[in-house]
């Protein structure tokens, strides 16, 4: 009768959509009025009473008799598991894993096995190891007699499996390891031979009935990104996989799991479960940040300075916001994509950072953020997991990523540190199999020694913009953008050069040996201007000239399309001096370093040029300024002048372009923009609908086009090759961080990627499987 009754209640609720709580209900209504606690206290007869009652609910919510014809029933069945394929769960799963929905689905018809026929039958759910950390342990849970439901229903507490995890566990629950030997050690048997024959990680489940053991159903389980490493490389190990394999069975997203701060899984389900979801916007940068919300930079760093924990939330970001988001433990964004500014500059810091988060209403007159019925205020805690795009209310807990503490920071030495050896092994295995070189974006020492640290061959975008970012720095380049002759404009540059040069040196010497392009400036100048009334006010007082002179320089420099307009290499080649003096940073850097010793190589980058006379413009001056410098010091010098390919024209003339050109960096951000006529800045609001509607595959700043944008990269790789056999080819756009572009970038015969110093090992592991998967086919 407990199966009847079971059967009747699983039936109604999956093939007849009776609603389930009216079966549970009747059910703890027995329960209360024979006042016991577990469904197996009930008696028979209790429960043929039962069955009575819920046949009389399947009459009730349908009209008809429950059916007793078996072969009825089993039809019955057979239709609910193929009409199962379209209910929401299975839609939302096969979109987050990339099913496609015309595959369908099969019906297996099983005899079935009881797990409830008393003590001496049981069932349970067991991983051949650990998922979440992958350490070699078999783990489940299990109940004696019951049914599967029972164990994941969560009415009765399931029991650990075995005597070391009870005792991990501190559990005082009996495992099957104690009260069914036998059993428990023919299921290892099983579990070993499933293992061994699947080389993989086994999710099992079974029932044993009256004693007799049987496998229901064995597949490859899921598994967290630690666990994906560990697995791998011990498989390895044991034998049981080479190390190809062991690189497959690694997603190279999965990595950044294993270099992120993380919030405590627990703890967070814990807060999405009594309602403090607040909303999802873009995961545009990994890892997990609680702090007060601020809604400016200032208050952010003062926060900060203040010892507080801040997240800084924004409508948009732009370089002003600099010092608050690196004051900030993660940022927050309501407009914006994958490669606006916040999350560009986000990723490159390696702070989590939830973009495009269009749900948000925030009001910086009345400092609150409105979202899912809620308000909050300035200095009200929240949580954003930049791994997931969540955005929580209040405080979560975190806990930094030991890979980092090994490598970066030093706290924890290697030999401690299980997970960052078997990472530092996948890498060492990636790097064997890998033909893409991999280079990092990065405009500071720092984050070159951190990209360096993570297994970086060189630096393959160095912005020479962003390193302006910081402290009084920016003024110097409003000073310049914002002088009103060349005078002026030359007084700027004074300012700038020393800080360059001496970023520079920092960064060649953090890269010794390694390859260092340096792309010449490309502000856009709305990234750049001051917006408030306010800033025009304490620039001119700066930079000594009047608000209203000010005022009127910046309204007379406002664009339309900003993104369209005078930045690039269309800057150097009105102002000259800009490009000589970037020039003279650089090969003076270049020189002085090479004289301590250093080896230094140099690669000038020259941005958005479209028209090979912008080049070849730009080149005279660099190579008449380098040339001479390097003459003066008498320093044996080598270095390289090129351009990056990041607008249509400049794709589909690449021949000509490559006369100049010693190497093309493919600037997939605004290659991506200018091909479809997408801003970046404003993608963020209508972009989502197009992905989720299916009007695009994927976001196009994320994974590169191939069709279009990815047409335009090939044709230049040809026309480039065509004119200069030899010529170097990268990619430096967001683009050469994401797997399935780095992909792209191997088929099509580029020399190396280059993508923000967090998303190295990424890249790393995406070139080998690329590889691979070419020598497979
Ligand atoms: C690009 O356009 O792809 C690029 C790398 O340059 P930026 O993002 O600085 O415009
Ligand atoms: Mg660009």
């Amino acid at each position: 009768y407990d199966s009847y009754r079971r059967f009747i209640q699983m039936y109604g609720d999956v093939v007849l959509d009776v609603e389930k709580d009216k079966f549970e209900h009747l059910l703890d209504q027995k329960k209360q009025e024979k006042g016991v606690e577990k469904d197996t206290d009930l008696t028979g007869d209790d429960l043929k009473d039962l069955v009575g009652k819920f046949k009389a609910v399947v009459k009730e919510a349908t009209g008809a008799d429950f059916p007793e014809d078996p072969k009825e029933q089993l039809w019955g069945a057979v239709g609910a598991v193929f009409k199962s394929w379209m209910n929401d769960r299975a839609i939302t799963y096969r979109k987050l894993n990339k099913i496609p929905a015309e595959w369908g689905t099969a019906v297996n018809v099983q005899a079935m096995v009881f797990g409830n026929m008393g003590d001496s039958s049981a069932t349970g759910v067991a991983f051949t190891r650990d998922p979440s950390t992958g350490e070699k342990r078999f783990f489940g849970e299990y109940l004696v007699n019951a049914q599967g439901e029972d164990v994941v229903a969560g009415i009765r507490t399931p029991h650990p499996i075995s005597n070391e995890q009870k005792e991990r566990a501190g559990s005082d629950l009996e495992s099957m390891e104690q009260i069914m030997p036998e059993v428990y050690n023919q299921l290892v048997e099983i579990y070993q031979k499933l293992e061994n024959h699947y080389r993989d990680m086994q999710d099992i489940e079974f029932t044993v009935q009256e004693g007799k053991l049987y496998m229901l159903q064995t597949r490859t389980g899921k598994r967290t990104g630690f666990a994906a490493v560990r697995i791998a490389a011990e498989m390895e190990e044991e034998g049981l996989i080479d190390e190809k394999e062991a690189l497959n069975r690694i997603e190279p997203e999965q990595l950044l799991q294993l270099l992120a701060d993380l919030f405590e899984t627990e703890e967070k389900k814990k807060a999405i479960e009594s309602g403090r979801f607040l909303a999802r916007g873009l995961n545009a940068g990994p890892g997990a940040a609680a702090g007060k919300i601020a809604f400016s930079a200032e208050k952010a760093e003062t926060m900060a300075n203040a010892g507080e924990k801040v997240v800084l939330v924004r409508i948009e970001t732009s370089p002003e916001d600099i010092a608050g988001m690196v004051a900030a433990e993660g940022i927050l964004t309501a407009r914006g994509g994958m490669t606006s500014h916040a999350a560009v500059v986000a990723r490159g810091m390696g702070k989590p950072c939830v973009a495009g988060c269009g749900d948000l209403k925030i009001n910086y007159k009345e400092k609150t953020l409105a979202v899912n019925g809620k308000v909050l205020k300035e200095g009200d805690l929240i949580s954003i997991d930049g791994t997931t795009g969540e955005v929580i209310e209040g405080d979560l807990p975190t806990v930094p990523s030991e890979i980092n503490q090994v490598l970066v920071s030093g706290t924890i030495k290697k030999e401690d540190s299980r997970i960052c050896q078997i990472f530092s092994e996948i890498m060492e295995w990636a790097n064997k199999y890998k033909k893409l070189s991999v280079r990092t974006n990065s405009d500071t020492p720092e984050d070159s020694a951190i990209a360096r640290s993570f297994g970086a061959e060189g630096i393959g975008l160095c912005r020479t913009e962003h390193m302006f970012f910081e402290g009084e720095r920016i003024d110097a380049v409003r000073e310049m953008i914002l002088a009103k002759d060349l005078s002026g404009r030359q007084k700027a540059l004074d300012k700038i050069l020393p800080m360059q040069r001496d970023d520079f040196k920092g960064i060649f010497k953090a890269m010794d040996g390694l390859p260092v392009t340096i792309r010449f400036l490309d502000p856009p100048l709305h990234e750049f201007l001051p917006h408030t009334a306010e800033d025009i006010k304490d620039l001119a007082r700066k930079i000594g000239v009047s608000f209203d002179e000010l005022q009127e320089k910046v309204d007379s420099l406002h664009e339309s399309n900003p993104m369209l307009g005078h930045r690039g290499c269309r800057l150097g080649i009105v102002y000259p001096e800009i490009s000589e003096m970037q020039t003279r940073a650089v090969i003076e850097a270049a020189c002085e370093m090479t004289r301590e010793g250093v080896e230094v190589l140099p690669e000038i980058m020259i941005p958005l040029v479209g028209h090979v006379n912008e080049l070849k413009l730009q080149k005279e001056i660099v190579v008449k300024v380098a040339d001479r410098i390097i003459a003066e010091q008498k320093v044996n010098l080598k270095y390289l002048v090129g351009t990056m390919i990041e607008l249509p024209r400049a794709a589909l003339t690449a021949d000509k372009i490559a006369q100049e050109a010693q190497f093309f960096s493919f600037g997939t951000n605004d290659l991506t923009q200018t091909t479809f006529g997408l801003s970046r800045d404003d993608a963020g609001k209508f972009l989502p609908y197009y992905i989720e509607n299916k009007i695009l595959e994927a976001d196009p700043f994320q994974t590169l086009d191939r069709s279009g944008v990815g047409e335009l990269v090939k044709i230049a790789v040809e026309k480039g090759k065509c004119t200069r056999p030899d010529i170097k080819l990268g990619i430096c756009g967001e683009h050469g961080g994401d797997a399935a572009s780095v992909e792209f970038c191997h088929i099509v015969g580029l020399n190396y990627v280059s993508c923000s110093p967090r998303r190295v090992p990424i890249a790393i592991l995406a070139a080998a499987r690329a590889n691979l998967a070419g020598k497979l086919n």
